[in-house]
């Protein structure tokens, strides 16, 4: 079993050294001080438990992908020796122990999200989500961030690398999440949303629910987000 540790471990980093040196090509500058910059990730599957967010045209639990792509991201932050907080680990919401109706569980859920994202010094926080729209054929992942130029700035080199490592063919921009997502809204914190693929799109959904997919979208997210600590070690 070690034995085989040590070759997964190489065969990741190999891999992940081959998408940071695409990403060489795209970064740009840090935008924050070193005081101001982020050190400590906070990963958040989105939805869980008996809110499953979105369903996939073939039945996919939206949650259940956002669990499994945010578990190989906490797995190769890791490796790299930056421990992130996760918002959950298992298919479960988060909410308090006296909420009792559907509303009230979802409202206490959120508050909570926010409340571990402010509670945690130096956050950045990463949400895992995917997409859906009533038509089929719209497909691509997608990048949303908080009000702020580091969050701005980190969604633009994320939605960037995606495309370069992942799908050429995506046309789409990081887009502000300001007034539309509760979540990026209230953080005191840098913070971006990452929206996968569309779970509406049969072929996107597909790939989504591949292990090796949700593993390259994982590397990707771990590249980029390596990169920008790497860059507020050395400010
Ligand atoms: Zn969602």
């Amino acid at each position: 079993m070690k034995h085989n540790w040590k070759k997964l471990a190489a065969a990741v980093l190999l891999v992940l050294i081959a998408v940071c040196s695409r990403y060489e090509s795209l970064r740009s500058q840090p935008v924050l001080a070193a005081d101001q910059t982020p050190c400590r990730i906070v990963i958040d599957p989105g939805h869980g438990g008996e809110d499953g967010g979105a369903t996939g045209v073939a039945g996919t639990r939206e949650s259940d992908l956002n669990l499994a792509v945010s578990l190989r991201l906490q797995a190769l932050l890791r490796l790299f020796g930056h421990e992130p907080v996760m918002v959950r680990t298992t298919d479960t919401a988060v909410y308090s122990a006296g909420a009792g109706t559907i509303s009230e569980k979802k409202v206490s859920d959120i508050h909570n999200r926010v409340r571990l994202v402010n509670d945690t010094p130096g956050a950045l926080l990463v949400s895992i989500h995917q997409n859906f729209f009533t038509q089929g054929q719209y497909s691509g992942a997608q990048v949303f961030y908080a009000d702020d130029a580091y969050s701005r700035e980190l969604a633009q080199q994320m939605q960037a690398q995606l495309r370069a490592s992942l799908d050429p063919g995506n046309r789409r921009e990081a887009k502000g999440a300001a007034g539309t997502v509760y979540l990026m809204n209230h953080i005191q914190t840098p913070g971006i949303l990452v929206e996968c693929g569309f779970l509406s799109n049969a072929a996107e959904e597909a790939r989504l629910n591949t292990p090796a997919y949700q593993t390259r979208l994982a590397m990707t997210m771990a590249a980029v987000l390596l990169q920008n600590l790497e860059d507020a070690n050395e400010v």
